[in-house]
Order: structure tokens, then C-alpha cells, then sequence
């Protein structure tokens, strides 16, 4: 049942952008010394090797990470921080996953709840995250086991969904989850990543969201060339509940340079075009 492996997409554009975002929600909580709670639904094997069999086969980091230098974006320190801490002097074989990154970040007093399911990355997640007493992993759905811990003990936290989509139902299911979860924890963060594969999908994703009811909804979206239907993966996004009040800002900016360097259009001009920043609900 359980036949996709992040491994295989480790570092691609769409990491980039689910991971830019991560950084930017975890930084907004570490501005304060209270402690918060991390929650990872579909956490992955925490690290990824991308000179293993399983990343050499789709090369996605080319067309990721392997696009984007520290140099050229001063804003993403935080990001390339995470990244390089992983990796030798300007080397890259190692990617984090969202688990190594919230690693990276938390602090004694934060607590992070990782969900994994697949039984390999189940193992390696544990290995990943080996030693740390601050956060806990099950091999459980990541939907339920989120809802149960929820409102968290500390009352400030973030949730990164990040389900592989392989079940058509988990586009539904994950805003259903997302609208009981934000009645338990409304001033909690969200983030629900999603891939465009087919557009009506997300698009219904959206306009579910809107009937929720849940206000304070910005989404992000990256493409790396405009809709292909029938072709695979060629956009993926994050809807947001509760941003960072600095996240549209900086993406607005952000979104058009990365959407550049990620582009597979640049022939037609249509670099930097396709990217999405907007509000779903307003505040
Ligand atoms: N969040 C990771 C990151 O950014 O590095 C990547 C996660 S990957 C897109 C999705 C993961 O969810 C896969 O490793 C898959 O095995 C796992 N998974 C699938 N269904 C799940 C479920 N119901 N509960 C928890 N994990 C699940």
C-alpha cells in the first residue's frame, strides 16, 4: 500500500519551497522564549542521501536545491544554515527532511512530534533522530495521532502536512482533518503542502478550505513551467492557516526568483512567471 519513498524526490523545487516555508514558521516561533510543539503528520526518513541509488535515479536536486544558490538569495540564510550543517564546505550530499530541519531549530524547552508510517523510514527516521529526547516518533497515522495531541500542552506550535498523495482521498481527508484539528487549536499554525497534478484537485482543496470557515488562509505555489496536464508533478504549494504575518511579504518577493531559477520555460520567456502567492481567507 505504502509504495512511495521521499526518497526518490529528496531536494526537488518542491522541497525547496515546503522547506523555505518550514523555516519561516519555525524562526516566527522561536522569537519567543515560551515553548512550542512541532508536529510532522508524515514526517519521511528525516535525512536523505543524495548520492543513494533511490536520489541518483530522478536526480531531482538538480532541479531543486542543485538551482539555488546561498549567494543569490541573502533572504534564505536561515534555510541554507539547515542545509550546510548537513553538508561539508560547499558540498552537497546530504538533504534534511522536515524532521532534521525542525531538529535543527528546536530548543530545549520545544517538543516535536514526528508520524511516520513506512516501515524503512520509519527505521531510518528513528536512527535520524537517534539521541534527541525532545522529540518523540510513532509509526502511526499521522492524521489521527495529530488530532489527539491537539490543543498541545505549551499552546503555541505548528503542524506541517505533508502527505504523499498517493490515496486520492488524503486531498480530502487532509482539509477535513485540518478544519477538527483548527477547532481544537485555532491559534495554531498550519501547513498543508500539496502537489499539482491534476489542478481541479487542488482547486476543490480550496474552495473546501473556504467553506471551513477558517479565517487567516495564504497559500504558496511554485511551478516550474505553466499547467501540464497528464504530465506528472510540475507545481506544488502550501496552503497556510495562521501565518507568520512577515511570510506574504517575503515570499511575494521571493516567489518570482525562485519561480526564475526553477523554471523549465526559460526558452519561451516564461520564466519566473509561474509562481502563486495569494490570500485564501482573509484574517
Ligand atoms: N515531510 C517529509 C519531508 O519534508 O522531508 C516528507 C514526507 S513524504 C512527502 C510523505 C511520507 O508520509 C512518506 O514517507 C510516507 O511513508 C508517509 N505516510 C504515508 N501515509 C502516512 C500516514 N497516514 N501517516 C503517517 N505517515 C504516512
Amino acid at each position: 500500500m505504502l509504495s512511495y519513498r521521499h526518497s526518490f524526490h529528496a531536494g526537488s523545487f518542491a522541497d525547496v519551497l515546503k522547506h523555505v516555508v518550514l523555516v519561516e514558521m519555525l524562526e516566527h516561533l522561536l522569537q519567543k522564549a515560551a515553548p512550542f510543539e512541532y508536529i510532522d503528520t508524515h514526517a519521511g526518513a528525516g535525512l536523505f542521501n543524495l548520492k543513494s541509488g533511490d536520489s541518483l535515479k530522478l536526480n531531482e536536486h538538480e532541479t531543486g536545491i542543485g538551482r539555488i544558490a546561498s549567494k543569490d538569495f541573502p533572504e534564505l540564510a536561515s534555510y541554507f544554515e539547515v542545509v550546510h550543517a548537513f553538508n561539508k564546505a560547499s558540498s552537497l550530499a546530504y538533504y534534511p527532511g522536515s524532521p532534521a530541519i525542525a531538529k535543527h531549530f528546536l530548543r530545549p524547552q520545544d517538543r516535536g512530534w514526528l508520524f511516520e508510517l513506512h516501515p524503512q523510514d520509519y527505521e531510518s527516521l528513528c536512527n535520524n533522530m537517534q539521541g534527541n529526547r525532545k522529540i518523540r516518533v510513532a509509526r502511526e497515522d499521522g492524521l489521527r495521532g495529530m488530532t489527539a495531541l491537539l490543543p498541545p500542552t505549551s499552546r503555541r506550535g505548528m503542524v506541517l502536512l505533508d502527505p504523499s498523495y498517493e490515496v486520492k482521498s488524503d486531498y480530502d481527508e487532509v482539509i477535513e482533518t485540518v478544519a477538527k484539528a483548527h477547532k481544537k487549536f485555532s491559534a495554531g499554525m498550519f501547513a498543508i503542502w500539496y502537489p499539482v497534478v491534476e489542478r481541479r484537485r487542488i482547486e476543490h482543496m480550496e474552495r473546501k478550505l473556504v467553506l471551513s470557515g477558517i479565517r487567516n488562509i495564504q497559500r504558496f505555489e511554485l511551478s516550474r513551467s505553466a499547467d501540464k496536464s497528464g504530465r506528472g508533478m510540475n507545481a506544488a504549494g502550501l496552503f497556510v492557516v495562521n501565518p507568520p504575518w512577515r511570510l506574504f511579504d517575503k515570499m511575494s518577493s521571493l516567489l518570482p526568483r525562485l519561480a526564475k531559477a526553477i523554471s523549465d520555460d526559460d526558452a519561451g520567456g516564461y520564466a519566473g512567471r509561474h509562481f502563486k502567492c495569494d490570500v485564501i481567507t482573509e484574517e
